[in-house]
Protein backbone atom coordinates (compact mmCIF):
# COMPACT_ATOMS: atom_id res chain seq x y z
CA UNK A 1 0.00 0.00 0.00
CA UNK A 2 1.22 3.27 -0.96
CA UNK A 3 0.15 6.60 1.09
CA UNK A 4 0.15 9.74 -0.97
CA UNK A 5 0.38 12.44 1.52
CA UNK A 6 -1.52 15.12 -0.51
CA UNK A 7 -4.32 11.86 -0.70
CA UNK A 8 -6.78 11.44 2.04
CA UNK A 9 -8.93 8.23 1.27
CA UNK A 10 -12.23 7.84 2.66
CA UNK A 11 -12.17 11.41 4.26
CA UNK A 12 -15.70 12.14 5.84
CA UNK A 13 -16.74 16.10 6.41
CA UNK A 14 -16.33 16.50 10.35
CA UNK A 15 -14.28 13.55 10.45
CA UNK A 16 -10.71 13.19 11.53
CA UNK A 17 -8.41 11.30 8.74
CA UNK A 18 -7.80 7.98 9.10
CA UNK A 19 -5.10 7.14 7.00
CA UNK A 20 -2.57 8.74 8.96
CA UNK A 21 0.66 6.84 10.04
CA UNK A 22 1.37 6.10 13.35
CA UNK A 23 3.89 6.52 15.72
CA UNK A 24 6.42 4.09 15.14
CA UNK A 25 5.93 4.23 11.49
CA UNK A 26 6.30 8.19 11.97
CA UNK A 27 9.31 7.85 13.77
CA UNK A 28 10.95 4.81 11.83
CA UNK A 29 10.01 6.83 8.66
CA UNK A 30 12.30 9.69 10.02
CA UNK A 31 14.75 7.49 11.07
CA UNK A 32 15.11 5.89 7.24
CA UNK A 33 14.98 9.79 5.96
CA UNK A 34 17.98 10.55 8.16
CA UNK A 35 19.51 7.74 6.97
CA UNK A 36 19.48 9.16 3.19
CA UNK A 37 21.69 11.99 4.04
CA UNK A 38 24.89 9.07 4.85
CA UNK A 39 27.40 9.04 2.27
CA UNK A 40 28.25 5.36 2.65
CA UNK A 41 28.00 3.55 -0.67
CA UNK A 42 27.51 0.27 1.09
CA UNK A 43 25.45 1.28 4.36
CA UNK A 44 22.84 3.89 5.02
CA UNK A 45 21.89 4.02 8.81
CA UNK A 46 19.19 6.40 10.07
CA UNK A 47 18.33 6.70 14.34
CA UNK A 48 15.96 8.79 15.80
CA UNK A 49 15.62 9.59 19.24
CA UNK A 50 12.37 10.18 21.10
CA UNK A 51 11.16 11.34 24.32
CA UNK A 52 8.56 9.33 26.55
CA UNK A 53 6.01 11.91 25.76
CA UNK A 54 6.71 11.23 21.21
CA UNK A 55 8.68 14.41 20.83
CA UNK A 56 11.76 13.89 18.49
CA UNK A 57 15.02 15.26 20.45
CA UNK A 58 17.30 14.28 17.74
CA UNK A 59 18.33 12.21 14.63
CA UNK A 60 21.65 11.12 12.92
CA UNK A 61 22.95 8.97 9.97
CA UNK A 62 26.41 7.32 9.70
CA UNK A 63 28.95 9.38 8.37
CA UNK A 64 32.52 11.09 8.82
CA UNK A 65 32.88 13.13 12.20
CA UNK A 66 32.60 17.14 11.61
CA UNK A 67 35.78 18.40 9.36
CA UNK A 68 36.50 14.86 8.02
CA UNK A 69 35.93 15.56 4.51
CA UNK A 70 33.58 12.86 2.54
CA UNK A 71 35.56 13.34 -0.89
CA UNK A 72 39.32 12.95 1.30
CA UNK A 73 38.06 10.07 3.57
CA UNK A 74 38.03 6.40 2.86
CA UNK A 75 34.80 4.58 2.14
CA UNK A 76 36.80 0.95 1.14
CA UNK A 77 35.48 -1.69 3.40
CA UNK A 78 39.35 -3.53 3.30
CA UNK A 79 43.08 -2.62 3.70
CA UNK A 80 44.65 -1.39 6.28
CA UNK A 81 42.50 0.07 9.24
CA UNK A 82 43.49 3.52 8.55
CA UNK A 83 42.85 3.00 5.17
CA UNK A 84 39.28 1.96 5.85
CA UNK A 85 35.92 3.67 6.52
CA UNK A 86 35.99 1.74 9.89
CA UNK A 87 38.45 3.73 11.36
CA UNK A 88 36.51 6.86 11.12
CA UNK A 89 32.91 6.31 10.40
CA UNK A 90 30.60 7.77 13.28
CA UNK A 91 27.36 5.57 13.70
CA UNK A 92 24.01 6.58 13.12
CA UNK A 93 23.19 5.56 17.15
CA UNK A 94 25.69 7.77 18.10
CA UNK A 95 25.88 10.77 15.91
CA UNK A 96 21.87 11.19 17.03
CA UNK A 97 23.20 10.90 20.93
CA UNK A 98 25.82 13.63 20.69
CA UNK A 99 23.89 15.20 18.38
CA UNK A 100 21.58 16.18 21.52
CA UNK A 101 22.85 18.77 24.02
CA UNK A 102 20.34 17.63 26.70
CA UNK A 103 19.32 14.61 29.06
CA UNK A 104 18.35 11.26 27.40
CA UNK A 105 17.63 9.74 30.39
CA UNK A 106 14.46 7.44 29.49
CA UNK A 107 14.14 7.83 26.06
CA UNK A 108 13.22 5.77 23.31
CA UNK A 109 15.21 5.56 19.87
CA UNK A 110 14.56 4.06 16.43
CA UNK A 111 16.98 2.68 14.08
CA UNK A 112 16.69 1.34 11.29
CA UNK A 113 19.63 -1.17 11.90
CA UNK A 114 20.30 -3.44 14.99
CA UNK A 115 23.11 -1.02 17.08
CA UNK A 116 26.46 -2.80 16.70
CA UNK A 117 28.16 -3.30 20.34
CA UNK A 118 29.81 0.12 20.51
CA UNK A 119 26.64 1.99 20.06
CA UNK A 120 24.89 -0.01 22.30
CA UNK A 121 27.56 1.28 25.39
CA UNK A 122 26.90 4.90 24.14
CA UNK A 123 23.13 4.22 24.09
CA UNK A 124 23.54 2.64 27.75
CA UNK A 125 25.23 5.22 29.12
CA UNK A 126 23.03 8.01 27.75
CA UNK A 127 19.82 6.87 29.38
CA UNK A 128 18.04 5.67 26.25
CA UNK A 129 15.77 2.82 27.79
CA UNK A 130 13.68 1.43 24.81
CA UNK A 131 15.53 0.64 21.28
CA UNK A 132 13.05 0.26 18.36
CA UNK A 133 15.51 -1.65 15.33
CA UNK A 134 14.31 -2.11 11.10
CA UNK A 135 16.59 -5.27 10.43
CA UNK A 136 19.30 -7.09 12.13
CA UNK A 137 21.47 -8.49 8.90
CA UNK A 138 24.47 -9.11 11.38
CA UNK A 139 22.47 -11.17 13.99
CA UNK A 140 24.53 -13.72 15.74
CA UNK A 141 27.54 -11.49 14.69
CA UNK A 142 29.88 -11.01 17.84
CA UNK A 143 29.03 -7.17 17.60
CA UNK A 144 25.57 -8.12 17.95
CA UNK A 145 25.57 -10.81 20.41
CA UNK A 146 27.58 -8.63 23.07
CA UNK A 147 25.18 -5.24 22.30
CA UNK A 148 22.40 -7.72 23.26
CA UNK A 149 24.47 -9.33 26.52
CA UNK A 150 24.85 -5.31 27.72
CA UNK A 151 21.11 -4.48 26.26
CA UNK A 152 19.50 -7.09 28.72
CA UNK A 153 22.03 -6.53 31.59
CA UNK A 154 20.95 -2.79 31.56
CA UNK A 155 17.48 -3.28 31.52
CA UNK A 156 16.84 -1.67 28.03
CA UNK A 157 14.05 -2.81 26.17
CA UNK A 158 14.64 -4.01 22.55
CA UNK A 159 12.39 -4.86 19.73
CA UNK A 160 11.87 -5.34 16.39
CA UNK A 161 9.96 -2.63 14.39
CA UNK A 162 6.82 -4.27 12.94
CA UNK A 163 6.15 -3.52 9.12
CA UNK A 164 2.92 -2.08 8.37
CA UNK A 165 3.36 -2.83 4.57
CA UNK A 166 3.15 0.72 4.05
CA UNK A 167 5.31 2.97 1.45
CA UNK A 168 5.41 6.87 1.66
CA UNK A 169 5.70 8.43 -1.16
CA UNK A 170 7.13 12.38 -0.52
CA UNK A 171 7.30 14.79 -3.41
CA UNK A 172 10.84 16.90 -2.29
ZN1 LIG B 1 27.23 1.29 15.91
Amino acid sequence: MTVFLEQNKGYVMGDKRTDYISWDEYFMAVAKLAGMRSKDPNTQVGACIVSQKNKILSMGYNGFPIGCSDDEFPWARVGETQETKYAYVCHAELNAILNYRGNLEGAKLYVSMFPCNECAKAIIQAGIKTVVYGNNKYDGTPSVVASKRMFKAAGVEVYEYQYSGKELKLEV
